[in-house]
């Protein structure tokens, strides 16, 4: 197959991450007879730098006519007295918004290898975790009306959702879930919420259409509780914006190491948008000591979820875990008795054994 990949390394550590997953993604294209084409375009603070805006026409437009875009990360101290309007998180707010990007995809595993990472106790964790937490991200509080009153001494902030909205969520977490354990739990704040009682109606209604998937409900209270509790229980977890904020911070926390983390933003198309969950690390750049299999992993996303590679994705994911079984870390995941490696030695080791 032929495809065309946008890569947005970002800021600090953002190209040295970049440059081990792009390296990967080339050994898989060998490996599987495939032409990556790789588009480097800048965002963020480099874009700042170059065009004195986060995100121009012309990148968004490349981010467009791909097949799917990789990206490292944006910001850092080089840009906090930048304008609030030109800032490089703007960058990347108005690229999930011009990608029309609404499902966010953030999967938690704990690789068993980094068990210790974790913060829960062994015997909550021996039970296989693997969960797959979709969050919308373009409606709910984050994009509702604001209100302040003249004294400052009060405040709204609206809660809005369309049927529209959930739906074409909710139908994302379906076709997961029939890929995967076929088991979805759909949460809400149904007993105070009009915005979640909708949620929940909706997320009912569909359901008629994949009468295999099991679907639970859960208030998010419990939902936040449970994934402590007994994470196993989970597959696919679909919610809103604002409560999917907030759990899938909660699983990373759970799955131990920030640098491990991939994330994946996808629309009504195949395209999508692939990033690690953590920011530009300012503090570790330019010293190749960045961990950079969370952007490794999100390449394995990119290649399910855009280029529909499921075999070249598990490769990934496999090389990746037979990184780990024989001892090398980065120093984020070191531990007494392990190898330490870099950056770039990392990403060799992982395109090795593709
Ligand atoms: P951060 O995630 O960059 O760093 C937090 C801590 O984790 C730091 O100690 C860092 O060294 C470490 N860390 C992060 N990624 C790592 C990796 N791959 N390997 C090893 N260690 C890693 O969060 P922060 O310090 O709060 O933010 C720094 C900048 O990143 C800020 O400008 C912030 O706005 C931006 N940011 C961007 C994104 C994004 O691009 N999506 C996300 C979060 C933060």
């Amino acid at each position: 197959m032929q495809a065309n990949i946008v890569t947005l390394p970002g800021d600090y550590i953002g190209p040295e991450i970049i440059a081990q997953a792009v390296k990967v993604l080339e050994k898989v294209a060998e490996k599987y007879g495939h032409t990556f084409r790789f588009d480097e375009r800048r965002l963020g603070g480099a874009s700042i730098d170059a065009f004195g805006v986060p995100l121009t026409d012309e990148t968004l437009a490349a981010c467009n006519a791909a097949d799917a875009v990789l990206m490292g990360s944006v910001g850092g101290p080089k840009w906090d007295g930048v304008e609030p309007a030109r800032r490089p998180e703007k960058g990347l707010l108005a690229l999930r918004k011009g990608m029309q990007v609404f499902a966010n995809l953030r999967p938690c595993t704990i690789h068993p290898q980094l068990a210790g990472a974790c913060p829960l106790r062994p015997d909550i964790i021996a039970e296989p975790i693997d969960i797959m937490i979709l969050r919308e991200l373009t409606g709910d509080i984050y994009f509702g009306k604001r209100w302040r009153s003249e004294d400052r001494s009060a405040a709204t902030d609206e809660m809005a959702y369309s049927a529209m909205e959930v739906e074409r969520l909710a139908r994302i977490g379906f076709e997961m879930a029939m890929k995967r354990n076929k088991k979805l739990c759909s949460v809400d704040k149904a007993n105070v919420l009009e915005c979640s009682r909708l949620w929940r109606e909706t997320v009912q209604k569909l359901s008629a259409e994949y009468p295999e998937v099991e679907v639970t409900y859960m208030y998010v209270d419990n939902a936040a509780m449970q994934l402590i509790l007994r994470p196993s229980q989970f597959d696919v977890m679909i919610t809103g914006n604002l409560f999917g904020d907030i759990l899938s911070d909660e699983s990373a926390a759970i799955a131990g190491s920030l640098g491990m983390m991939p994330s994946a933003s996808l629309g009504s198309t195949t395209r999508g948008l692939y990033e690690p969950i953590h920011g530009s690390a300012p503090d570790i750049a330019g010293r190749d000591i960045a961990n950079p299999l969370g952007t490794i992993l999100s390449g394995a996303l990119l290649l399910r979820h855009s280029l529909g590679l499921e075999q070249e994705a598990k490769a990934i994911e496999a090389a990746v875990s037979a990184v780990l079984d024989e001892g090398y870390r980065t120093g984020d995941i070191w531990s007494e008795g392990m190898t330490k490696v870099g950056c770039t030695q990392m990403g060799d080791l992982v395109a090795a054994r593709i």
